[in-house]
């Protein structure tokens, strides 16, 4: 069904034989211009052409691609689904005010014909030409609106049935597109998760590194301190073992001396 819209889509703007070209758009991916032409049977420009067209009313996208040996710029092409149907539901609403439109003109106003030249003339205009036709003289008639009706009726119920299928595929479609944003929402959120936990254990990592760094630097602190704290230590026993010694060398002087 969808295909069959969007060719009609296609077949509005660029003309029917254009519309063989929704087969070769119809995907996510986007496709090489040369390989849709040569699937076409087209010339690069031709199959150009209908894309340009197309692209003028947005409803195809399209990315470019250097070649780096040639250096020329190729194009691939993807349709645009939800914006063609909703150009087509356009499309539909403005027959249905059209047809809604003739529906009350012809229930409302009186036309005249002649039955030999099959023209039609309002009720004005046929009270300008005095009710006789402007072509051959004959006598205008008033014409039976009925069938007309009926015929427009029937019509406009065509475009309302067409317009629902529109609007279905367009709220399914819709529905792709909500569940595909979704998982694409899910799937960046997984990435910040991740980078956050990243962050977090190179945090952890940086601190327990700098708190091994000032460890090793208390310690070495600790141990000049602690060989700095024996040095001076030693120092004193020297000092005072020198006292002791010289104070000892004093008392034997002096014993000497009293003796
Ligand atoms: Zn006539």
């Amino acid at each position: 069904m969808l295909q069959n819209l969007l060719k009609e889509v296609i077949s509005l703007i660029a003309g029917k034989p254009a519309e063989e070209i929704v087969g070769l758009l119809d995907t996510q991916k986007y496709i090489n211009e040369f390989v849709i032409a040569k699937k076409l049977n087209l010339t690069i420009n031709q199959a150009r052409n209908i894309l340009y067209k197309i692209s003028d009313y947005g409803l195809v996208s399209s990315i470019r691609k250097k070649d780096k040996r040639k250096g020329w710029y190729t194009y691939f092409w993807k349709i645009e689904i939800l914006k063609a149907l909703e150009f087509l539901r356009e499309n539909l609403l403005k027959k249905i005010d059209n047809a809604e439109h003739q529906i009350k003109s012809r229930e409302t106003k009186r036309f005249y014909v002649c039955e030999r030249c099959h023209i039609e003339l309002s009720e004005e205009n046929a009270l300008i030409s005095s009710f006789t036709c402007n072509e051959c003289g004959a006598i205008l008639t008033l014409k039976d609106n009925a069938k007309l009706v009926r015929d427009l009726r029937r019509n406009r119920e065509k475009l309302e049935r067409d317009l629902k299928i529109v609007d279905e595929e367009i709220t399914k479609e819709r529905g792709k597109e909500d569940k595909k944003r979704g998982k694409e929402m899910r799937k960046e959120e997984k990435v910040r998760v991740k980078a956050v936990k990243l962050r977090k254990a190179k945090l952890k990592r940086l601190r327990i590194k700098s708190k091994e760094l000032l460890n090793v630097k208390v310690k070495k602190v600790k141990k000049k301190r602690q060989n700095k704290n024996r040095q001076s230590l030693v120092h004193l026993k020297k000092k005072a073992h020198k006292k002791i010694k010289k104070s000892k060398r004093t008392q034997k002087i002096s014993k000497k001396k009293r003796i």
